[in-house]
């Protein structure tokens, strides 16, 4: 992917360590850098309270994943009075999502997380 050198306005491989043609350090360049603007840490804290529909994996930009634990959240929700079989699915996505937040390195766009 290309981007925009802030100092020349070069376009230049976001794979860059330096401007080729100016030589700024690309790290310098806030969210077009290879670093992402989440942090992981805040994550987790989402996994934490939210993690059940999905909410860590909505901060991080892993829409379809956030889509899926959503849904899962749904069923599970509507499956309570049956047998309490809901709140077993509760619990395992619960669980499931602070592993998840917990083991990512990257946000949904593959930028390293801070
Ligand atoms: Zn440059």
């Amino acid at each position: 992917m290309l981007i925009t050198c802030p100092e020349c306005g070069k376009r230049i491989s976001d794979k860059a360590c330096t401007c080729p043609n100016c030589g700024v350090p690309i790290e310098a360049i806030g969210g077009s850098s290879g670093l992402s603007d989440q942090k992981r840490s805040v994550a987790v804290v989402f996994a934490i309270f939210l993690g059940i529909v999905g909410g860590h994996n909505s901060y991080l930009g892993y829409k379809k994943r956030a889509m899926i634990e959503f849904v899962l959240a749904v069923i599970g929700f509507f499956t309570i009075p049956v047998f309490g079989l809901g709140a077993v699915i509760l619990f395992v996505l619960w669980v499931w999502g602070i592993v998840e937040a917990l083991s990512y390195k990257t946000d949904g766009e593959g930028r390293l997380l801070r």
